[in-house]
């Protein structure tokens, strides 16, 4: 059997997208689980589009997933560079031996001669395609337009044939390439095109299986014939669905935030994402949902990807993330809180770390992404909360019914010596006794007077962490809303 080499090759024109980092991860799974390399490339021919900043984010982006390559940029390999960019002559090399064995052809068209082919084609309702004029050009031809200083690209002789392959996530595949024309693979500029570098690449670095995604599936075709051309192995190819937003439109750059980095700022972990991801399009044929990254290089097989694109679930993603932050020593999960609340605070310090401490058991059951754990807590931090009058009334009281129950609460709670949990519920208790009042109105009347809302931690333990005179203070306000309304 070869050796399993899979190989990630984006092109850094743009943030690493999360699509690309299920790519990534399939590859990165199937190189674990058969005991192959997993390659990075970059393919950076593109260059009016490649940026070091997109590149560095993406080459970041696959290291938090924690999805390290064996090969790639900054790691020795015996298959580099593996920058395309630093590939040219390999691929001029090629480019030469297939203008010598006559599968290449150097054209001389200028753009406005192919210009006025394809309107040519339009006109007569033809599909645009290369004629192929340049292709048997004799000597003397050729030397006139070299002699004329034309400068040429080099096109790969298409077959007109139908190529069939098996893809390993589609099964059979047949496609009809009589129309697609004579590809240029070397541009002017001696730089070469995606399909050609993407072929003498993948020959050249030994690789096995071509995991991509299935907008890339038009172009296997075009480069079975160039492998065949030049007698080279064919890879194994598995294509990967798409991924679809809820509403099965197409996930784009303008369904929002798609890049890693975002949902990294956002505050979702790896381990979560990666956990997501391998959901996505594929199942392990059991109910389990919860798999490490440990888990999944022994459970995941790519030939059980399924054919039809995978639906992006926020919610479950969301699901997956509280799950994983509730996995985290607490330690850990405020470390990793401190950035989204310290620019609130606008300070951090001892007294800071001693309440999140408090306060992390209240909130975190309800914490999903650690972006959101500010808006779980502000109000311990907050001089005083807002609220509207009409949310903390009850239907059925009158505004004077309010202002007995809450100069009761103010008067029961300043009492309390030993200002704890167990103290407050039976003094709120004992309130509701008192009062007369239902209980769940009682509590919610108190709920938003001392949080602002009525979603808030168990009313108990809130109050305790706020303290005694957070608490008092916070009644009085609402008191004061009741008799004077504005
Ligand atoms: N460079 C191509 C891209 O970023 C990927 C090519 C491939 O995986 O074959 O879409």
């Amino acid at each position: 059997m070869t050796d399993i080499r899979v190989r990630m090759a984006p092109s850094p024109t743009g943030l690493f997208h999360i699509g690309s980092a299920r790519t990534t991860l399939f590859n990165y799974l199937y190189a674990k689980r058969y005991g192959g390399k997993f390659i990075l490339r970059i393919e950076d021919t593109d260059q009016a589009r490649s940026t070091r900043e997109f590149e560095q984010d993406i080459i970041a982006g696959i290291q938090w997933l924690g999805l390290d390559f064996d090969e790639g940029p900054g790691k020795s390999g015996e298959f580099g560079p593996y920058y395309q960019m630093q590939r040219l002559d390999l691929y001029q090399q090629t480019a030469q031996e297939m203008l010598d064995k006559k599968l290449a052809y150097r054209c001389y068209c200028t753009a406005a001669e192919l210009e006025a082919e394809r309107e040519q084609q339009r006109q007569n309702k033809q599909p645009p395609k290369y004629s192929g004029k340049c292709r048997h050009l004799s000597a003397a031809q050729i030397a006139d337009y070299e002699a004329d200083g034309r400068s040429s690209v080099v096109r790969f002789s298409m077959p007109e044939k139908v190529v069939a392959f098996v893809d390993l996530i589609k099964g059979e595949i047949k496609v009809d390439i009589g129309l697609s024309g004579d590809l240029v693979i070397l541009k002017t500029d001696g730089v070469a095109t995606y399909n050609f570098a993407n072929v003498v690449d993948d020959h050249l670095m030994r690789i096995s299986h071509v995991i991509r995604g299935e907008d890339h599936i038009s172009n296997t075709p075009k480069q079975i014939v160039m492998y065949e051309a030049m007698g080279w192995e064919i890879p194994q190819f598995a294509h990967i669905p798409l991924i679809l937003n809820q509403d099965r439109s197409k996930m784009s750059k303008r369904s929002g935030p798609t890049s890693v980095t975002s949902y990294r700022e956002e505050g979702f972990l790896p381990e979560a994402l990666v956990n997501f991801l391998s959901l996505l399009g594929w199942s392990p044929g059991t109910d389990r949902e919860m798999f490490s990254l440990a888990d999944l290089e022994q459970a995941f097989d790519v030939t059980k990807v399924q054919s039809s694109p995978a639906v992006f679930n926020m919610d479950k993603l969301l699901w997956f993330n509280g799950q994983y932050l509730r996995l985290l020593p607490q330690a850990d999960l405020i470390s990793r809180c401190r950035p989204y609340l310290e620019p609130q605070l606008g300070y951090w310090n001892e007294a800071v770390e001693g309440a999140i401490v408090q306060i992390m058991p209240l909130i975190f059951e309800r914490l999903t992404k650690l972006q959101d754990v500010w808006s779980l807590c502000d109000f311990f931090f907050a001089d005083s909360v807002a609220y509207d009058l009409g949310l903390i009334q009850p239907g059925n009281k009158t505004s004077m019914e309010c202002q007995q129950a809450i100069e009761l609460l103010i008067k029961e709670l300043l009492n309390i010596q030993h200002w704890q949990t167990p103290e407050i519920e039976t003094v709120m208790r004992a309130a509701v006794e008192t009062s007369g009042w239902k209980i769940g109105e009682l509590f919610m009347l108190t709920r938003i007077a001392v949080t602002g809302r009525k979603n808030s931690p168990p009313l108990f333990e809130t109050m305790a962490v706020l303290g005694q005179s957070k608490v008092i203070t916070r009644l009085q306000v609402a008191l004061n809303k009741f008799s004077q309304p504005s």
